[in-house]
């Protein structure tokens, strides 16, 4: 696997490697890579040549200094975990490579941004589109792979390729489990044994209510979602929404596709998780 730590030297190696019409598929990480993460790689080595994976923890993304500092980085196990499974090459960028002083960026992106993990996460999907704007530029993939955890950040990042007019195909990838249901999630390690047991609550929610979603009128799914969070102790529930899978927006037609997501905090972590209701 090559690993390049600056722009110059990854894109001079990637117009050699297009040169040669391979087709690059990108896989944007902010590392302590899980099964997750890995299962995107596979997903890029099916349907690329050539695999780039960026492993950068953006810090524009995050509205609270102290979830920045204390994100994971454990960058000789995430290494060790791309080679074993053959990836191609590992961005590794330091900040200064991928930011200058006082940068500014704004994107328009509608109420998208201003919605469930925008609201709460305010200036989040700027942070975001920056980072993703400057990785497409640096990379220039012909396809890149994110995973439907982050479900409101492929419909961001399917709007910015729009307004951008980018070429990079966005293809969104399922959600990896542990075998009891809980979403792989670099955040997991900061979940004490109990807290883990709690942050099952969100899973299982997610599950009962696509069991109920045929039985149950919308508003009642909502109702009995929102109890069993609320009264689970230890999970501080911000948000659970059943909404309309084309655009976020609120669920009122059981016809349409739709999807639930959750955000709660179970201890100092701050969880997300999602489910296709009538995929
Ligand atoms: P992150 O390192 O958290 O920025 O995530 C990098 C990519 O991995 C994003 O596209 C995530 O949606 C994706 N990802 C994170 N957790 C999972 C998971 N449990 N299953 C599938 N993809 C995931």
């Amino acid at each position: 696997m090559e690993i390049f730590r600056t722009k110059s030297e990854l894109s001079e190696f990637l117009t050699s490697q297009k040169a040669e019409n391979k087709k690059i598929g990108f896989v944007p990480t902010m590392g302590a890579l899980h099964n997750g993460h890995l299962s995107l790689v596979s997903y890029a080595q099916l349907h690329a040549d050539l695999v780039v994976v960026s492993i950068f923890v953006n810090p524009t993304q995050f509205n609270d200094p102290a979830d920045l500092e204390n994100y994971p980085r454990p960058v000789e196990a995430d290494i060790k975990k791309l080679r074993d499974i053959d990836c191609d090459v590992l961005f590794l960028p330091p900040v200064n490579e991928m930011y200058g002083q006082n940068e500014m960026w704004h994107i328009e992106l509608g109420n998208l941004e201003n919605i469930l993990e925008g609201a709460s996460r305010p200036g989040h999907y700027q942070g975001v589109t920056q980072i993703v704007n400057k990785l497409f530029q640096a990379v220039k993939p012909h396809i890149s792979f994110f995973g439907q955890k982050d479900f409101q950040q492929v419909m961001i990042l399917r709007k910015m390729a729009e307004i951008m007019s980018s070429p990079v195909k966005i293809v969104m990838c399922p959600i990896i489990r542990e075998h009891d249901g809980l979403a792989l999630s670099s955040r997991n390690i900061h979940l004490s044994d109990a807290e883990r047991s709690t942050a099952l609550a969100l899973s299982r929610v997610l599950t009962l209510i696509k069991e109920q979603f045929k039985n149950l009128p919308l508003p009642e799914l909502q109702r009995s979602a929102e109890e069993m969070l609320r009264t689970t102790e230890g999970v501080v529930l911000d948000y659970f929404e059943i909404r309309r899978a084309s655009d976020l927006e609120p669920a009122t037609d059981k016809n349409l596709p739709l999807i639930a997501l959750v955000a709660a905090q179970v201890g100092k972590t701050r969880l997300i998780d999602n489910m296709l209701l009538n995929p």
